[in-house]
């Protein structure tokens, strides 16, 4: 089995030891797995360190990936864990239907979805990943194999919902799908001058969008400060495809160079031709899911660009009524220090509830950021952003960091303890090591040694 498995931003240490699901249900099975000793992998797209287990030993659950029914009356999914987003749309999209929600990258798996229950560009319409979940089943260390739902086992379901993999094995879940005409989006995109002419249209494009989501020229400074674009769209109505199905093609970064390629002289170059270019027809046109969706997935490895030391991401939500202003300064901060982001993504997330105990979104505005690690310089410049979110009583993604303290992970998440009250002792990450388990009120026994 391949050893170093590595999360999406390359910085956290890699985990060596890996087993696959059948010898992983065997040690569950038969109560044998140990306190802290294991995780699930799904594919490693987590920028953090939350899909890692240096210590311990993870279970890689990708080859798992059957898809086990679909029911093209109800739109109800039932697939292994390690069912792929990509193999999923490609057996629902032809028969009329898409996943109510997908990020953007369409290789993680069942497992890792519902685990980070994740979020798309349409949380303002449809939630997040875990609301369509109808049920999963899950296997424990007491050698128990628990069917979950939201009658079934509700605080497990719910525990697991976002639950970072610590509530035991996911092996299976049924998932509804959503009926669409087409799996082509009608896109529209508008430039917007500055942060408060965005504030001021976000809400309408979530009311007249299935998707909506800004990208943002964080270099552009003086009057241009906060400038970006508005990318928004509704499924296509007629069934007639696209030209040109999108990605066929992916470049490959073949290695990874000896330092980060994505500096700020390219990111300035890149950021403003992308102002100009991508925002200069905002009539609507029609965008395959592939290139609407997903378009980081046309280049594989693309993370690699990022050098030896990979790349860390921020990933902050702001409460509605702190937004305009922190999110200013969350963006003054990056830029005063002398920081370009590669990808900077603005988006509004609505009012739906997930049910999920540990669910990152909550309303308010989530603002992302991609820097290169460059040390130090950087993990200074990432405490100061945790400052500004904390400040405006925001949180911290856990599962795109590979750094935040414990505290601000306290801070952002008050509920944790529950999640750590229904871990299975034998799971354990690097991120809950890092966390949770240095918190006084901790229950671990790693606690202590840690
Ligand atoms: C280009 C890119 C864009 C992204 N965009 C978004 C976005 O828009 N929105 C968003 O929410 N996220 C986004 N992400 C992050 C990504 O969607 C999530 O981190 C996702 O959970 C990764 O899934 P994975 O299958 O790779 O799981 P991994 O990263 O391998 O694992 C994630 C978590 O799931 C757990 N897990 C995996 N399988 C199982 C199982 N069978 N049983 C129990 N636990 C399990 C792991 O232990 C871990 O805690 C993006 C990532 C990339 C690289």
């Amino acid at each position: 089995m391949a050893a170093h498995m590595q999360s999406f931003g390359l910085v956290g240490g890699p985990s060596p030891q890996v087993i696959d699901p059948a010898e992983g249900e065997r040690r569950l099975r038969g109560r044998q797995a140990g306190i802290n000793a294991v995780l699930a992998y799904g594919n490693g797209r987590s920028y953090g360190d939350s899909c890692l287990n240096g210590l311990g030993t993870l279970i890689d659950m990708r080859s798992r990936s059957q898809i086990i029914d679909f029911d093209p009356q109800s739109g109800l999914l039932k697939a292994e864990a390690g069912a792929m987003l990509s193999d999923i749309i490609a057996l629902v999209g032809p028969q009329g239907f898409f996943p109510p929600v997908v990020p953007g990258t369409r290789f993680i798996t069942l497992g890792g979805a519902i685990a980070n229950d994740v979020h798309g560009k349409n949380h303002h319409r449809r939630g997040t990943f875990g609301g369509h979940v109808e049920s999963l089943t899950l296997l424990r260390s007491d050698g128990v194999y628990y069917r979950c739902s939201p009658t079934q086992n509700v605080e497990l379901f719910r525990a697991t919902i976002g639950g970072l993999g610590l509530t035991g094995l996911i092996l299976s879940a049924e998932v509804r799908m959503m009926k669409v005409a087409s799996t082509d989006v009608d896109e529209r995109v508008s430039r917007f001058r500055d942060l408060a002419e965005y504030f001021d249209i976000a809400q309408a494009a979530d009311d007249e969008n299935e998707y909506a989501v800004a990208w943002i020229d964080q270099l552009a400074s003086g009057r241009s400060a906060g400038r970006g674009l508005l990318i928004a769209g509704n499924h296509a109505t007629g069934r007639e495809p696209v030209k040109g199905r999108g990605l066929p093609f992916r470049p490959l970064v073949p290695f990874r160079p000896p330092f980060s390629v994505i500096g700020r002289p390219f990111l300035r170059l890149f950021n403003g031709a992308y102002y100009w270019r991508k925002g200069a027809s905002p009539d609507p046109h029609r965008a395959s899911a592939d290139t609407f969706f997903f378009p980081l997935d046309g280049v594989s490895h693309w993370n690699r660009l990022y050098g030896p030391r990979g790349l860390f991401q921020h990933q902050s939500v702001i409460p509605t009524e702190a937004a305009r202003t922190a999110v200013a300064e969350l963006l003054r901060v990056a830029r005063d220090a002398g920081e370009g982001s590669f990808l900077t993504v603005l988006k509004r997330f609505g009012e739906m509830t997930s049910p999920g105990l540990l669910s990152f979104p909550r309303p308010g505005y989530t603002l992302t950021l991609d820097f290169p690690n460059r040390g130090e310089k950087t993990l200074s410049l990432l405490r100061e952003l945790d400052h500004v979110t904390m400040a405006a009583g925001g949180a911290v993604n856990p599962y795109k960091d590979a750094r935040m303290s414990a505290k601000v992970f306290a801070a952002s998440f008050p509920g944790w303890q529950q999640l750590e009250a229904r871990r299975d002792p034998a799971f354990v990450s690097d991120f809950w090591r890092r966390t949770a388990m240095r918190l006084p009120t901790s229950t671990s026994p790693v606690l202590m040694a840690g």
